[in-house]
C-alpha cells in the first residue's frame, strides 16, 4: 500500500490540556500553520507542575464523582532527572537568572513549573489557552469532524458554567497521565481498620507523625516519599515487588526505615502481613501504585478503549489508525525523559495534520500494531506494560525525528540520562546533589549556545 498524504493544508485543532504536552503540541500545531484552541481546566499552564496542597476527599481516588485536584506533586519533590536531560530540545532547562529560581541542576518542582511558564510566553502559547474551561465531550462526526463540548469552571470547585459546544478538524489528548490512582489489590482490606491513602494524595510528612506507615511501591515517588515519611514517622516499611520474596533490611542511614517483600495479607487485628514473613501493626497504607489512563471525555465509540492500562489500538503510541491523524495523544509512553518525546511526537502530528508528513495506510499501521502486541506476548509482557518503552525510549524519539526531518537526540542527553540513573543506583540519597558527569555538562552548555545565542 502507497502512504497516506494528506494535501497540505491548515486545520482547526482543538488541544486538551496545558500542561507540557499540550504547550509544545500548541507550539509545534501553530508552527505548521494551524489554528489551535488549547482547553485547560486550572487556571494557569503547567499541569503536573502547578503544586497544591489540596487533597481530595477520596484519599483512595476511587470514587468517579469525586472532585478531582490534577497534580500529584508533594511539597518537598525535586527532578529525578537532571535539567540539561529534561528540557525542550530547542528551549534548554537552563539556570535561569531571578528571584526566587531554584539553580540546582535537579530543581524544585517550582523551578520546573517557572521554566514551562517561561516556555509559554516565549512561544506566545498562552493566547492560545482557554483557562478554567474543561473539555466534558469529544467525539467524531459523521463528516469526520470533531464535535468538542467545554465547560466554563471555576479552579478547584467543579462547578458548572456556560457550556460551548464546537466542531474541530481535529483532536489532540494532552490531558495527562498522573491524576487517576491505581491501587495495589491486597488480600484482607477491606477489614483492614487502619487507613488507606494513595500518593496522589500526599503532599507532606507532618500528618503522618509519630505513625507506623506501609509504603507500598519502588517507583521514584515511593523512594522518594518513604524517605520524607522516614523523617517524621515512628516507623516506615516499603513493600516492593520487585525484590525477592525473603528480602527485608533495614535501609542504610534509617534506624526507622525497612524494605520488605510485597504485601501477602492486611488482618482484621490493623496488622499486615508480608510475604518475607514479617508481621507490622500499622496505621497507614500508602499505594505507590502508579496510575492510570483516562478519559472521561473522550467517545471514539468504542474504536480506542483502555484495556488493562494498554491505550489502543494505537500507531507507535499516538494515533488510532481508524481515527488518524485528526485523534492523536501525546505523551502515553512512561518511563521516560517526558518533554523531549512531548516535543517530537508533537512534531510528527503537526506534520502529518498538515500533509507534510506523509503516512502509511490504516491497513499498515494496524499490522504495525498488531505485531507489536504479539512482540509483547511473546516476551511475557502483560498489557499495562504496553507503553513502558523505557530502555527503547531514543530509538522510538530518533524514529519520530527522521519522520519529522529534524534533529534527532543529542547524543549528550542520551548519556547523561544513562549516567543519571547509573547514579541514582549508586547514591540513592544523594543523587540530586552529586554526580561525575561532568564532562557531559558542559557538552551539554556548548550545545545549548546554538539556541540561546
Ligand atoms: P500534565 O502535566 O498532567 O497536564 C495535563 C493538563 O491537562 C493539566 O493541566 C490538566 O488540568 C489538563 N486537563 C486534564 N483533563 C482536562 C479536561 N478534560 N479539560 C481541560 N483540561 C484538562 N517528569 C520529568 O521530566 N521529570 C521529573 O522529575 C518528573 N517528576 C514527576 C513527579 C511526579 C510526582 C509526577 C506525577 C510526574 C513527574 N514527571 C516528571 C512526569 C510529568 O508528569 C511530566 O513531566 C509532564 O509534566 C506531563 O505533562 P502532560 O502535559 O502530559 O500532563
Amino acid at each position: 500500500m502507497p502512504p497516506t498524504t494528506i494535501p497540505v493544508s491548515s486545520r482547526h485543532v482543538a488541544v486538551v490540556g496545558a500542561g507540557a504536552a499540550g504547550l509544545v503540541a500548541a507550539r509545534e500545531l501553530r508552527r505548521d500553520g494551524h489554528s489551535v484552541v488549547v482547553f485547560e481546566r486550572g487556571n494557569e499552564v503547567g499541569g503536573t507542575w502547578v503544586y497544591t496542597p489540596h487533597l481530595e476527599p477520596d484519599p483512595l481516588g476511587l470514587d468517579p464523582k469525586r472532585p478531582i485536584v490534577h497534580s500529584s506533586l508533594y511539597s518537598s519533590l525535586r527532578t529525578n532527572l537532571p535539567r540539561e536531560v529534561m528540557g525542550f530540545m530547542d528551549f534548554p532547562f537552563m539556570i535561569r537568572p531571578g528571584e526566587g529560581r531554584d539553580p540546582r541542576r535537579y530543581p524544585g518542582h517550582r523551578e520546573v513549573l517557572m521554566y514551562l511558564k517561561d516556555f509559554a510566553r516565549e512561544f506566545g502559547v498562552e493566547e492560545m489557552v482557554r483557562f478554567e474551561t474543561e473539555v466534558v465531550k469529544v467525539r467524531i462526526l459523521d463528516s469526520g469532524k470533531w464535535n468538542v463540548q467545554s465547560k466554563k469552571m471555576s479552579c478547584f470547585s467543579n462547578e458548572n458554567g456556560n457550556e460551548d459546544d464546537e466542531i474541530y478538524d481535529a483532536v489532540v489528548v494532552c490531558n495527562g497521565h498522573y491524576t487517576e490512582p491505581r491501587v495495589a489489590e491486597i488480600p484482607g482490606i477491606n477489614s483492614w481498620p487502619g487507613k488507606q491513602t494513595h500518593s496522589h494524595n500526599y503532599r507532606i510528612s507532618e500528618p503522618f507523625r509519630d505513625q507506623v506507615v506501609i509504603v507500598i511501591g519502588s517507583s521514584s515517588s515511593a523512594v522518594d516519599i518513604c524517605r520524607d515519611l522516614a523523617a517524621v514517622a515512628k516507623e516506615v516499611h516499603v513493600a516492593s515487588r520487585s525484590v525477592a520474596d525473603e528480602t527485608y533490611r533495614k535501609q542504610p542511614g534509617y534506624d526507622n526505615l525497612w524494605l520488605h517483600s510485597m504485601i501477602d495479607n492486611a488482618r482484621d487485628d490493623g496488622t499486615v502481613v508480608f510475604r518475607n514473613g514479617k508481621v507490622v501493626l500499622a496505621g497507614v497504607i500508602m499505594h505507590c501504585t502508579g496510575y492510570k489512563y483516562h478519559f472521561p471525555f473522550l467517545d471514539t465509540k468504542g474504536i480506542v478503549t483502555v484495556d488493562d492500562n494498554r491505550l489502543g489500538p494505537l500507531y507507535k503510541h499516538v494515533f488510532p489508525p481508524a481515527l488518524a491523524p485528526c485523534l492523536s495523544f501525546i505523551g502515553i509512553p512512561w518511563k521516560i525523559v517526558p518533554f523531549l518525546l512531548f516535543e517530537l511526537q508533537s512534531k510528527w502530528v503537526a506534520g502529518v495534520l498538515s500533509g507534510r508528513i506523509t503516512f502509511p495506510s490504516q491497513k499498515e499501521m494496524m499490522e504495525d500494531i498488531n505485531s507489536f502486541y504479539s512482540m509483547l506476548e511473546a516476551a511475557g509482557i502483560p498489557k499495562r506494560y504496553t507503553h513502558c518503552i523505557g530502555e527503547s525510549q531514543f530509538e522510538y524519539c530518533n524514529w519520530l525525528a527522521a519522520q519529522c526531518g529534524c534533529q534527532g537526540v543529542e547524543k549528550w542527553r542520551e548519556l547523561m540520562n544513562s549516567a543519571a540513573l547509573v547514579n541514582q543506583q549508586l547514591r540513592p540519597e544523594t543523587y540530586r546533589d552529586e554526580w561525575e558527569d561532568h564532562d557531559l555538562v558542559l557538552e551539554a552548555y556548548e550545545d545549548f549556545v546554538k539556541h540561546t545565542s
